[in-house]
């Protein structure tokens, strides 16, 4: 069955279908199920060795936007009863999912078909497409 889950997490509407699939799995089986909430923040480049000092200000900026990003969506997790950790992490989006899952053995990941990005015509997403490729897991992707 599957009690270890991870839920990839950018704050659209997608994926919070996504967390509310995978609250749904669990229903009945909080107590041995868990859910990780998943936000990557895509690596940022910066133009030049002079705003190192500020640098530091935008990773924690960031790192404080995704906090906020992700409360509302482990608060309800927790409401329902699962336990939930919340990971903030920086990278390639994708990647960081998939290499996750597979490192920590979780037993299927749940994420929205789209995400925030703006080309809604397309059916998938990049980073649930590639995902979908990579994973070594199920992979639950939510319309
Ligand atoms: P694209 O990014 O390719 O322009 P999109 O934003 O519509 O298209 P995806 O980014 O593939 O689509 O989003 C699909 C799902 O992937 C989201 O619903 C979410 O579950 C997950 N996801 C996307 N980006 C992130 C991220 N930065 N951190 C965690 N999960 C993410
Ligand atoms: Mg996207
Ligand atoms: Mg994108």
């Amino acid at each position: 069955m599957y009690n270890k889950i991870l839920v990839a997490y950018d704050g659209s509407e997608h994926s919070q279908r996504a967390t509310d699939a995978a609250i749904s799995l669990c229903r009945g089986r909080e107590s041995i199920c868990q859910i990780t909430l998943l936000h990557v923040n895509p690596l940022v480049h910066y133009w030049g060795g002079d705003l190192i000092a500020i640098d530091i200000n935008i990773e924690e900026k960031i790192n404080e936007e995704s906090m906020k990003l992700l409360k509302p969506a482990a608060e309800k997790v927790l409401h329902a009863g699962i336990p939930c950790n919340s990971v903030i992490v920086s990278g390639d989006p994708a990647l960081e999912i998939y290499d996750k899952a597979k490192a920590e053995q979780y037993d299927l990941i749940v994420m929205g078909s789209r995400g925030l990005g703006a080309f809604s015509e397309l059916v998938l997403g990049s980073v649930s497409h590639k995902v979908a490729q990579h994973a070594v897991c199920p992979v639950l992707i939510v319309k």
